[in-house]
C-alpha cells in the first residue's frame, strides 16, 4: 500500500486543491505539513502558513512540530483573515486547523477555486472522540485526506485517540506529552472503564 501517493502533485503548475492531514496527537501531522510546504518552497512556490492565534505553545510566529523542525507562520484570529493575507500565494498551509472557526472550510474552498493549493493539518477528534471544530467539514471537501497515526503507548497498535491523562474538562487544552497519551480504541475503552470503576 502506498501511504503518501504524490504522483498527481505537480509542484510547478498552479492548480487549486485541498489536502487534509489529520490524526491524533503524536501522529506526525505537523511534520508531514512541514515536509510538503518545504518541498513546495524548494520548487520556488510562494508559500504562506497560518495557525490559530490560540496556539502559542512554543513560539508566536513559527509552526513548530514536536521535534522542533519549524517553519515561519502567521498567527491569525479568524479564518476570514486568511483570504486577506493570501493574494499572490501558490500554497497555503494551515496548522492546528481544529482550533479555527467553522468558516475555515468555506475559506479553503475559495482559495482552491482560485488556484491555490491548500494543505491543512489538524486533530481529527478531541480527547473524548468528538470530531474537532471544522475538521469534519474540511475532510469532506478535501481532494485528498491523509490520516496519520501515533502508536498506542499501552500495546503498540496504531493509536486511535489522544487520551487526556490529567483531569480537566476544558476542550481546548493545548497538548504536551504530560497531558495526553495516544491510545488504540481497545486500550482507550479500557482506560475509560478503569477511571469510572
Ligand atoms: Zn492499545
Amino acid at each position: 500500500m502506498v501511504i503518501f501517493s504524490e504522483d498527481h502533485i505537480l509542484e510547478t503548475r498552479k492548480r487549486g486543491r485541498i489536502e487534509v492531514i489529520c490524526g491524533s496527537m503524536f501522529s506526525g501531522k505537523t511534520e508531514e505539513l512541514i515536509r510538503r510546504l518545504k518541498r513546495a518552497k524548494f520548487a520556488r512556490q510562494r508559500v504562506e502558513i497560518y495557525k490559530p492565534a490560540i496556539d502559542i505553545r512554543y513560539s508566536e510566529e513559527d509552526v513548530v512540530s514536536h521535534d522542533s523542525n519549524s517553519i515561519s507562520s502567521t498567527p491569525i484570529e479568524s479564518s476570514a483573515s486568511i483570504l486577506l493575507f493570501s493574494s499572490d500565494i501558490d500554497v497555503v498551509g494551515i496548522d492546528e486547523a481544529q482550533f479555527f472557526d467553522k468558516g475555515l472550510a468555506d475559506v479553503c474552498s475559495k482559495l482552491a477555486d482560485s488556484g491555490v493549493r491548500v494543505i491543512i493539518a489538524g486533530l481529527d477528534m478531541d480527547y473524548k472522540g468528538v470530531p474537532f471544530g471544522p475538521m469534519p467539514d474540511l475532510c469532506a471537501i478535501a481532494d485528498e485526506v491523509t490520516k496519520v497515526h501515533a502508536i498506542c503507548v499501552k500495546c503498540g497498535q496504531l493509536a486511535y485517540i489522544s487520551h487526556r491523562i490529567v483531569k480537566n474538562d476544558k476542550r481546548v487544552l493545548l497538548g504536551e506529552k504530560d497531558e495526553y497519551e495516544p491510545l488504540c480504541r481497545e486500550c482507550y475503552n479500557k482506560a475509560l472503564k478503569e477511571s469510572t470503576d
